[in-house]
């Protein structure tokens, strides 16, 4: 079938083919591109829009940059839009203002069809990719998730930490995790793990590292000790950034095998608020007596624990604010770091209509001198 875009038309209407592909590289979406390098060989990365079919993947607070870049660009090249990635699959009808397809869910098992499709200069009717006809969005939802051990996890165009888990069984109000990827953790297999962990320095991607081989509920302390001892010899780094570590999984034995086999010096933990009202709301699925201990046991085992908080919280009220300060102090008294993120309500999460709320100018003085000190890393007041 022909294609006649329904509201963008204008040079990339009709029955126009594209050879080239060309993926738009920002430092955010790195991960992104090198994972959906391998899928399509032959594409370019690059810094600015080109002629050919363009693929975007972002997240929220990219967007406005996106749309107006693509807003611009849309007349001027002859060049077909795709978007995919968190915003795109969480808003695709507001992204179909801007581009002419949307990829919602995972890209693997759509993208390779998707292209295919746009160079013969057809529409793309195939689940997972929405469009507008007559300007009513079409699409029919992708049916399943893929297994992650099946696709390389970057290309050696563009390298990355491995991914070594998606999907997430916890439910927190402001993430996009187990709406985007659903709740059962899926793992790479050691094999390919072991394949593809080639380079000097060996990093992961995980919602939960310690969550490896398990239920994402429950450690399976066997499984990534296995994973670990697979990979001596290498420098590997496990529980650090973008693999962060839920506070309920560390434990003895799980800090005993990351000092065994890994190089890191420090281990990043979730905590994200100083109180347990907070968390109930949040359905975090842990208490602060679970972060206090995290932090009491990475240093005794000689680890600088790193711990993520969240500021601007909806619902937190003084009393909230206090108890997040004083974990705050708690953590940095013990030698910890604390990254302070300001909360943002993302589309697709139970908190996407809750806006911040104001961040006291008390937080901004503890957080402000404690980050002088080096304590404190993070933008928590933009
Ligand atoms: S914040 Fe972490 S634990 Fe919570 S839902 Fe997201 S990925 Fe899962």
């Amino acid at each position: 079938m022909q294609y006649g875009l329904s509201k963008h038309s204008t040079k990339n209407s009709g029955s126009m083919k594209y050879s080239d592909v060309n993926f738009r590289y920002f430092k955010k979406n790195r991960y992104s591109i090198a994972a959906l390098l391998p899928l399509v060989p032959d594409a370019k990365v690059v810094n600015e829009p080109r002629n050919g079919i363009m693929l975007y993947s972002f997240s929220t607070p990219q967007k406005e940059y996106v749309y107006k870049e693509v807003d611009e660009h849309r007349k001027k090249l002859n060049a077909v839009w795709v978007a995919g990635g968190p915003h795109p699959s969480a808003r695709p009808q507001e992204v179909l203002e801007h581009f002419d397809y949307v990829v919602v869910g995972e890209g693997e098992s759509v993208l390779p069809k998707l292209i295919e499709v746009l160079r013969r200069g057809e529409i793309p009717e195939i689940e997972g990719v929405g469009r507008l006809e007559d300007g009513e969005m079409v699409l029919k939802p992708q049916r399943k998730y893929v297994s992650i051990d099946e696709y390389p996890p970057f290309s050696p165009q563009m390298m990355a930490p491995i991914e070594i888990t998606r999907g997430c069984p916890h439910s927190c109000g402001f993430c996009q995790t187990p709406r985007l990827f659903g709740r059962k953790m899926r793992h790479r297999s050691i094999g390919k793990i072991v394949k593809y962990a080639k380079y000097r320095d060996v990093r992961f991607i995980s919602p939960n590292a310690l969550a490896y081989g398990s239920d994402g509920i429950e450690p399976n302390l066997e499984k990534v000790e296995k994973l670990l001892s697979s990979l001596k010899g290498k420098r590997v780094f496990f529980g650090t950034f973008p693999c962060e570590v839920r506070p309920e999984f560390v434990s003895d034995r799980a800090l005993e095998i990351i000092g065994r086999y890994c190089y890191n010096t420090h281990i990043c933990i979730g905590a994200q608020s100083g109180s347990d009202r907070v968390l109930k709301i949040l359905r975090r699925g842990h208490e602060t007596a679970e972060v206090y201990k995290a932090v009491e046991l990475c240093v005794e085992h000689g680890f600088k624990p790193v711990v993520d908080m969240i500021f601007g919280l909806p619902f937190e009220n003084e009393e909230d604010e206090r108890r997040s300060l004083d974990m705050v102090r708690w953590i940095t008294n013990k030698g910890g770091l604390i990254r302070a993120h300001k909360f943002m309500p993302l589309p697709g999460t139970p908190l996407e209509h809750y806006p911040p709320t104001q961040i006291s100018d008390r937080v901004k003085r503890v957080l402000g001198k404690l980050a002088l000190k080096g304590k404190v890393r993070g933008r928590w007041e933009l």
